[in-house]
């Protein structure tokens, strides 16, 4: 409504058309229609922010039921006076239906992303798995093994090994990396974790059960996989 109408609705039992009288009602009508921007103003911003993230997560009937024609109609002039005049007492209770349903809507995508970002990551080690174990049959192929059905063939003893290409040629590199350690010791002996009980002691051979002075028992450790295998003696 105009600030004229406004004026005429409001101050009509007071009016008495002095120059004085209408100049302090203008200067209320004014802060009154100030007043009514900054409150349009915020629910437009936060008829926005709940628009947003409803159309994010789609969900349309919630932006139905908030009363998206009467928040729209303030897009692009804010007027609270279009609103207060049809509905008083509505926006207040409105405001706060609008903030718990921006509040569920915000709710609803953090679950939603949090979903999708757990489902990509669980994509992402899937395919990891699937590549490892692609390049565990091509260790396999490369030291002679054939797939037999579903079944990894051992070309030594013609037995299969199941499908485990990955459990399998991880086996065969701690094989291999024991072999080269003990190709290492040659004969001699070497130093093993857990190795300050013993005295004059010169370590572990690499085979034994334990070490050269015979106070503790000795055995292979390792870590990592056929791409990257180390290992180490320890007592136990
Ligand atoms: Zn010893």
């Amino acid at each position: 409504m105009s600030i004229e109408a406004y004026l005429f609705l409001s101050y009509q039992p007071g009016w008495n058309g002095s120059p004085d009288r209408i100049a302090q009602m203008r200067a209320q009508a004014e802060q009154y229609d100030q007043h009514n921007l900054a409150v349009a103003q915020e629910y437009h911003a936060l008829y926005c922010a709940f628009r947003a993230a409803a159309e994010k997560i789609e969900r349309k009937s919630e932006m139905r039921c908030t009363g998206r024609q009467r928040y729209s109609r303030m897009q692009n002039t804010p007027r609270w006076d279009a609103i207060v005049s049809s509905e008083p007492h509505r926006p207040l209770s409105n405001k706060a239906d609008l903030e718990s349903k921006l509040e569920s809507a915000e709710r609803d995508r953090a679950r939603e992303m949090e979903a999708a970002e757990a489902k990509e990551r669980e994509r992402q080690k899937k395919e990891a798995a699937q590549a490892k174990a692609g390049r565990a049959a091509a260790y396999l192929i490369a030291l002679g093994w054939k797939i037999d059905r579903d079944s990894w063939i051992d070309p030594k003893s013609g037995h299969g090994c199941g499908s485990d290409a990955v459990g399998i040629a991880n086996d065969i590199a701690l094989d291999v990396a024991i072999e080269d350690r003990k190709k290492e010791i040659a004969g001699g002996h070497i130093e093993f974790g857990g190795d300050d009980n013993c005295e004059n002691c010169s370590g572990w051979d690499g085979d034994s059960h334990r070490c050269e002075c015979g106070n503790r028992r000795v055995s292979w450790e390792h870590d990592g996989d056929f791409e990257s295998m180390n290992v180490w003696a320890e007592a136990y």
